[in-house]
């Protein structure tokens, strides 16, 4: 019932590291079409569909437009770069914050590999940026990127910043794809 195979990638991330608890509430950043926020609400508990445990919330944002989906919100046609996502994001926040910051996000690939690496390791430096302002203390982020020659600078700010940051591969990911994903955990506060 998912919308993408990419489900699977945080199906499998989560069964392993247990990021999403009925509860939280998580940005998901390059959301379209959908899959992973599927994901987090079924394991966030966002649609109450467990009166036994805390219901959670989520929040997804793409350059697309995203089919409605139960249980999310959805800011479509936004751009995670611009300051004015980042404002209404704030506001669409339950007190503006968020416990997990997902970014499965990827910029139209060029072909010209070392070009595409750079776009997306500074898109992730643009969300830890943000993350400065809507992440809770002893938060997580999980981040997909490309690897290259600038991964090692994105690895030491997550460090900076988090308690916690180990490199992942899932099995999901195709195994000759350069695609990975930082798992920074434990967000210190400023
Ligand atoms: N995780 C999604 C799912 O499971 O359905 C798939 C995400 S897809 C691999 C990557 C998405 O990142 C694309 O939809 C793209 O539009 C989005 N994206 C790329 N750059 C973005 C940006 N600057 N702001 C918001 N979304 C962006």
């Amino acid at each position: 019932h998912y919308r993408c195979r990419s489900a699977f990638k945080l199906l499998e991330i989560d069964d392993k590291l247990h990021i999403l608890r009925p509860g939280l509430s998580v940005l998901d950043c390059g959301a379209a079409p959908g899959a992973w926020s599927q994901v987090a609400v079924e394991r966030v508990n966002a649609l109450g569909t467990d009166p036994a445990v805390p219901t959670g919330f989520v929040l997804g944002v793409d350059l697309l437009r995203i089919s409605p989906l139960e249980g999310a919100v959805f800011l479509p046609e936004a751009d995670i770069a611009d300051p004015g996502t980042q404002r209404t994001i704030q506001n669409l926040l339950p007190a503006g914050k968020v416990d997990v910051i997902l970014s499965d996000m990827a910029p139209n690939a060029t072909g010209i590999k070392e070009l595409d690496h750079q776009k997306l390791i500074n898109l992730c430096l643009g969300l830890l940026n943000l993350s400065q302002i809507i992440l809770k203390p002893k938060g997580t982020m999980l981040c997909k990127f490309w690897d290259g020659r600038e991964s090692h600078l994105l690895q030491s700010r997550l460090k900076e910043q988090f308690q916690d940051v180990r490199t992942i591969k899932p099995q999901a990911s195709r195994k000759d794809s350069a695609e990975s994903y930082y798992l920074a955990r434990l967000y210190k506060r400023k």
